[in-house]
């Protein structure tokens, strides 16, 4: 692996000199006027990425994981009933975790590369007239097959049911770099961390919670400690948290927050589609396939690509590193040596992407595949020259 290259794994990401600045700081008190100061206008900017205007927004030492956990065990009840689908690895860990937590998990089994599947949901939440399902669970981007689902249509098949579960996203891979609506969406629970959309080192789980999901609070019996929001939010209202803060992280988050601000919410939704769409371009032209079934579902923050059968995906992440010094992302779970994933999101220009494609073409050359040098480059820079 080589430091001056850019990173095409779906997080962590590429970071920007002047985030990385802004994590290195020198010690200060966490307990002080100066930590307050610098919180509130953080979680006043995440509420902005998820397009909320009064979300209530928690930000834990942790990771992604660590926001499915947090809105696990802070809304339900031992023997709850929770409505998932299962289309790849993400979708599959936080079903595991609800039943590491004793939740009842009804799981629709959905191809790896589809959506997930809202007119089944819809058909599920309608039969359920007893109201027993207490939340349904949705990933918005499946990281592992480069998918992303329409939450608005989850929300449309709870509304039609008039069904009152809560709905909680796992927006890891898409809050910061596609467009999320917390508020148009009535999501109840958004689970994201700081090394995707967000460009930081990973360590921050980052949430925003409903005023329904902030009343599930009050009668949720699931252990939970570390993860309280409500110890959590009486550590905000005097300035602090009921433990140490990663200061560092957070001062970070706050650069990152405004680098994202200047550059402007849609424009880096755009940057990020122009971005994908070049990669598309060039999967195309090596005549291979993407692992996602059909253009709706095409993510613009990862690409997982299949490879042709008998072909061992992973060797190209591992020549990529070894030979020359290049990031990619391993197939994972169900499409593990079947897919080999480029990530597509934070800090990221056309020209970097390039170099991306470019070095993908040599080593798929290099291990036999029949594509031809500078094809999907080509066809990446037809489209970076045009696309907007
Ligand atoms: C990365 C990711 C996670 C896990 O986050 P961690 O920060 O690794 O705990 C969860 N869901 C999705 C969709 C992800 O992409």
């Amino acid at each position: 692996m080589s430091f001056q290259n850019p990173a095409f794994i779906p997080g962590p990401t590429n970071m920007p000199e002047h985030i990385r600045q802004a994590c290195y700081m020198p010690t200060i008190d966490h307990r002080s006027s100066m930590f307050g100061e610098m919180l509130h206008p953080i979680l006043d900017g995440v509420r902005r990425v998820l397009k909320s205007d009064g979300a209530h927004i928690f930000i834990f030492p942790s990771t992604g994981t660590g926001g499915w956990e947090t809105a696990l065990s802070n809304c339900l009840n031992a023997g709850d009933k929770v409505l998932a689908a299962r289309n790849g690895m993400f979708s599959h860990r936080w079903i595991d975790m609800c039943q590491r937590h004793g939740l009842d998990v009804q799981v629709v089994e959905t191809p790896w590369g589809d959506g997930l599947p809202a007119d089944k949901y819809a058909e599920i939440l309608k039969a359920d007239t007893n109201h027993e399902i207490k939340v349904v669970l949705a990933t918005h981007n499946e990281t592992a097959t480069g998918v992303t689902s329409d939450i608005g249509a989850i929300r449309r098949a709870l509304d039609v049911a008039g069904h009152p579960a809560l709905l909680f996203v796992d927006g890891v891979s898409s809050i910061g770099s596609m467009d999320f609506r917390f508020d148009d969406w009535g999501v109840d629970v958004a689970v994201t961390g700081s090394q995707k959309g967000f460009m930081l080192p990973a360590g921050l789980a980052i949430v925003g919670f409903s005023e329904k999901a902030m009343a599930a609070t009050e009668t949720a019996t699931l252990p939970r400690t570390f993860f309280d929001v409500k110890d959590m939010q009486k550590g905000y209202d005097a300035n602090a948290y009921p433990y140490t803060p990663p200061v560092g992280l957070m001062r970070g988050l706050k650069a990152s927050l405004k680098l994202i601000e200047e550059e402007g919410l849609d424009n880096v939704f755009a940057r990020h589609r122009r971005i994908a769409t070049g990669v598309r371009h060039a999967v195309d032209a090596w005549g291979l396939k993407l692992c996602a079934n059909s253009p709706e579902v095409y993510s613009d923050s990862v690409s997982a690509i299949r490879t042709p059968e008998g072909f061992n995906a992973t060797d190209i992440v591992n020549r990529a590193a070894d030979k020359y010094g290049m990031a990619f992302g391993v197939g994972l779970g169900e499409v593990a040596g079947k897919v080999f994933r480029i990530g597509h999101l934070g800090s990221l220009t056309d020209a970097m992407m390039l170099s991306g494609l470019g070095v993908a073409e040599m080593v798929m050359v290099d291990l036999g595949l029949d594509i031809k040098l500078g094809s999907g480059v080509a066809a990446a820079q037809e489209f970076y020259r045009y696309g907007s």
